[in-house]
């Protein structure tokens, strides 16, 4: 809602704006005015779901985003705009999540049972995810509609809101990904935490917000701060998806960075329900260079580290010192360096090659090798363990080995950084 628009007349009194309001009276009367709209939609059962396909950057529809809408009678329909200060208001945000997971999760089910098997992606508000009856709703929720499986929904946290408790966030959140759902920060960028955000909570997508993309083609400065998230999340093994995207440039370019998903208006707005089937059925995909690797190669530097904490490892064992995280563990086949980019790169753009299913039980036995060293260290079982320690060292050299020759028709280009004298940083 604008300052001029029409639908004051209709607001009691004290929701208007007046000429002479100071800013703060204003920002106080606009925020409770979309406050008095949300309470009136929900009195009325207004509020309703779009929904925004999400694609593949080869070309296959991932899933949908569902997105608040009010579909009030006299005003026609509204978007979060008209009524941001709502959603995230401690008096909507459970009320509002009650309602988008069971409207979303029913329309998932339904979709699933009609061979539709879309991931399904709702906003959660920060006071949701933080008030006491979270994990209850959701299980809830997921109970009501067992046709969809948890793995296929996503719940996307936004960043540029501030999570009051982080060690609460935290937990939810694995409590989250326990249950199989998935967790995608979104807006990435626009908060002032995304880093640690990043590194602190348990995600499995990256939503580059949308500032960013829409200027990246024109500003180098958005340019830089794309691909560092995008290859910061491929490292990483996230899901990427840019938010935003209208031209076939800008599909192009992300895809080119190594951006996994797009989701925009060059596919599609957000759109009800009964038209998702349609859109799937003619949905074509843009011409990309999608067989093309991208141009930001990431495999030198995960190798790097991965030849780092090999060594790292045998000297902990040959010396008694530490042991790096993420070798021992159940799953540090899956969170290690290599692993994350096996699961994540490696599958996308080599999954297909015959020899990747060797690589990933070549890893998988590397670890299984360390796990017993360690276990024969622990027992005493010294020699065995220095001959545990040489058939580690081999079945590395032959994994690194397979991983060049599976990526060899690629050559890295030479460098000189020297060319670079003269560049203005400002
Ligand atoms: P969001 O989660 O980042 O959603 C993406 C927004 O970008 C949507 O706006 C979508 O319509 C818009 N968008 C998508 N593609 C393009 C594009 O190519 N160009 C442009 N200019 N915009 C694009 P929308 O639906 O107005 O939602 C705005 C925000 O409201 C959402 O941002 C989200 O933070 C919040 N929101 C939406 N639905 C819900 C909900 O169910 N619960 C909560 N708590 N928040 C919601
Ligand atoms: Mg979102
Ligand atoms: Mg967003």
């Amino acid at each position: 809602m604008t300052d001029q628009n029409p639908r004051q007349e209709h607001l009691p009194d004290f929701l208007r704006l007046q000429e002479h309001d100071s800013q703060i009276i204003v920002r106080y009367r606009n925020s409770a005015r979309m406050r008095h709209v949300m309470e009136g939609a929900l009195k009325k059962g207004h509020l309703t779901l779009h929904y925004q396909p999400i694609v593949s950057s080869a070309g296959e529809v991932l899933g949908v985003e569902a997105l608040i809408r009010i579909q009030d009678p006299e005003y026609g329909l509204l978007i979060p705009a008209d009524f941001y200060a709502a959603l995230d208001h401690h008096s909507f945000a459970r009320t509002v999540g009650l309602f988008v997971m069971d409207t979303a999760f029913r329309q998932g089910e339904s979709w699933h049972q009609q061979g539709l098997a879309l991931r399904m992606s709702v906003n959660i508000s920060t006071h949701h995810l933080l008030d006491n009856h979270f994990l209850e709703d959701i299980q809830a929720a997921l109970a009501r509609y067992p046709g969809l499986p948890p793995e296929r929904v996503e719940i996307e946290i936004t960043e540029s809101a501030p999570l009051y408790d982080m060690v609460q966030a935290q937990e939810r959140l694995r409590a989250c990904n326990r249950i199989g759902v998935r967790v995608a920060l979104d807006d990435f960028g626009t908060g002032n935490a995304s880093l640690t955000y990043l590194q602190q909570l348990p995600a499995q997508s990256v939503k580059l917000d949308q500032s960013f993309v829409r200027d990246m083609v024109d500003d180098p400065k958005d340019l830089a701060i794309v691909t560092a998230v995008i290859t910061a999340s491929r490292m990483l093994g996230l899901d990427v998806i840019a938010e935003g995207v209208e031209t076939t440039a800008h599909a192009r370019l992300l895809t080119r960075i190594g951006c996994s998903h797009l989701q925009g208006y060059l596919f599609s707005r957000p759109v009800p329900a009964e038209d998702i089937p349609d859109w799937i059925a003619r949905f074509r995909s843009i011409p990309a260079d999608r067989e093309n690797i991208p141009s930001v190669d990431i495999l030198p530097t995960i190798l790097e580290g991965h030849a780092l904490r090999t060594e790292k490892f045998l000297m902990g064992m040959r010396e008694h010192m530490a042991i790096p995280e993420h070798i021992l563990e159940d799953d540090a086949a899956d969170l290690c360096h290599l692993g994350r980019w096996l699961r994540g790169d490696g599958m996308i753009y080599y999954g297909q090659q015959p020899e990747f299913s060797g690589i990933l039980a070549r890893h998988e036995r590397i670890h299984a090798i360390a796990r017993t060293a360690k276990a024969l260290l622990d027992a005493g079982n010294h020699a065995e363990v220095i001959h545990l320690g040489d058939a580690l060292e081999m079945e590395n050299r032959l994994m690194i080995g397979e991983i060049n020759e599976l990526v060899r028709e690629r050559h890295t280009p030479s460098v000189d950084y020297s060319r670079r004298a003269g560049t203005s940083f400002k």
